[in-house]
């Protein structure tokens, strides 16, 4: 059943532009999206989704870390180049809590990408320039320009101060 999801993929696919040959199938699924109950209601539970996300992310970062973390936003993002993902923007984490926790924020952002349908391929923090604290979490599929420009020749995401990798998958 095409749904929002798909059309971002094919957003993804032909990079912005969207080829004439594929206009007829994005008007089908616009059409769908606004008058197939079915397509309604996958679209209402991808929202209902990262409702939940929203709370049970701030919930485990919590629990991790033991302060009073306030997950402020949660989105999922598709990008003109064709990256997408998710960000968490968050309030009260600090670099040395994701360090420390380093291995359960990967494998627990795992799990939430996957529920969302998001795949992710580079887990990063971003972090508030010259401070200690984290501004948001955030889960990328890169696109190929992207990647390029990410990871340097010996394959390693270059080192940048605004950015604490957490888990990088190499292609
Ligand atoms: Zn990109």
């Amino acid at each position: 059943m095409p749904d929002l999801w798909d059309l971002m993929r094919l957003r993804q696919i032909h990079q912005f532009q969207i080829h004439k040959t594929h206009q007829n199938q994005v008007h089908q699924i616009l059409e769908k999206i606004s008058v197939n109950k079915d397509a309604n209601w996958r679209l209402y539970m991808s929202i209902i989704e990262l409702q939940g996300a929203r709370a049970e992310i701030e919930k485990k970062l919590r629990q991790y870390t033991g302060k009073a973390i306030f997950l402020a936003e949660l989105d999922v993002f598709a990008l003109a180049c064709g990256c997408n993902g998710i960000t968490a923007n968050v309030r009260g984490l600090s670099v040395d809590d994701v360090d420390v926790f380093k291995d359960v924020f990967v494998s627990y952002f795992a799990g939430v990408c996957e529920k969302l349908d998001v795949k992710s391929t580079f887990l990063f923090a971003r972090l508030i320039p010259a401070t200690n604290e984290v501004a948001a979490l955030n889960a990328r599929n890169l696109c190929e320009k992207c990647y390029v420009e990410l990871v340097g020749e010996k394959g390693v995401v270059k080192p940048r101060p605004d950015m604490f990798v957490l888990h990088f998958k190499k292609k």
